[in-house]
């Protein structure tokens, strides 16, 4: 697919902070109304593709997701998380729920469909290992003791 070369990043970034301003107008003249501008952070690993905090005015990028799936990403995951800070600054926190019919309705000034999900191959995404138990441990007093990862459990 799509997958941009290490030295086209800094450039994808901008289309990505372009896409957010892009969005803000796009809210602002159809609320009538001034909103912040986000801070951008390109801190998120794992499954998560982007997220976004309204209070802090905040959003979070995925740099590899955005590398491997970056049409996508820039048309979708960026306009997903700007409709979160614009629901919020728009309609308040109360009966609004992150996916609900306020997230919606900015999702369809944006023109965009109103999916919860992204479908990214997160396959090539590094997560967290699950730690496997290590065989119990038997002590002489009938409890035994099973390390997991660092963390020790002892089983009664
Ligand atoms: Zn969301």
């Amino acid at each position: 697919m799509d997958i941009l070369c290490p030295q086209d990043m800094a450039l994808a970034q901008r289309m990505v902070r372009e896409r957010v301003e892009h969005y803000i107008q796009i809210a602002e003249k159809h609320y009538k109304n001034k909103f912040p501008r986000p801070s951008i952070q390109w801190s998120l690993k794992g499954t998560t593709a982007g997220k976004a905090n309204a209070g802090e005015e905040k959003i979070w990028f995925h740099p590899q997701l955005m590398r491997e799936n970056f049409d996508t990403y820039l048309n979708q995951t960026v306009g997903h998380e700007v409709a979160h800070l614009v629901q919020y600054w728009e309609f308040g926190y109360e009966n609004n729920p992150s996916h609900g019919s306020k997230w919606r309705n900015v999702m369809y000034v944006f023109r965009l469909p109103a999916k919860r999900c992204h479908n990214y191959d997160t396959s090539k995404v590094p997560t967290q290992r699950r730690a496997k138990p290590s065989q119990p441990i038997q002590l002489s007093d009938g409890s035994k003791i099973i390390t997991l990862g660092a963390v020790r459990i002892v089983q009664l």
